[in-house]
């Protein structure tokens, strides 16, 4: 017997499985494998329910590529507001040091 394959083929129980279905995960033998573009399959069913399946998954995949712009401008506004509390934090430090930075005086002598 097969390593990992423990049955036979779902139409041919007597027969030893070659491979399992990518879509349902049946065992399959030899006669019964139906080779398609997305992979191997135990019948033509399966095989077209996966090519559905896998249009399906590319077009989600075009849709989260087309909102990522968002996510971009997110990422970029997220570094905006860390490089201006930076730049705060640098600028309370030089003040705190004697030199003279124009806002940070204003604020400190209020
Ligand atoms: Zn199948
Ligand atoms: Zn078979």
């Amino acid at each position: 017997m097969a390593k990992g394959l423990a049955s036979g083929c779902i139409n041919h129980p007597g027969i030893e499985a070659v491979g399992r279905c990518k879509q349902c995960g049946k065992p399959y033998c030899g006669t019964c494998q139906i080779i398609g573009p997305t992979g191997k399959f135990c019948s033509d069913q399966c095989k077209s329910n996966h090519e559905v399946f896998t249009q399906r998954a590319q077009q989600l995949d075009t849709m989260k590529k087309s909102s990522s712009i968002g996510a971009k401008l997110f990422i970029l506004a997220k570094k905006l507001i860390v490089f201006s509390v930076a730049a705060l934090i640098i600028a309370v430090v030089l003040a705190f040091m004697g030199v003279n930075v124009p806002i940070i005086s204003e604020m400190l002598n209020r």
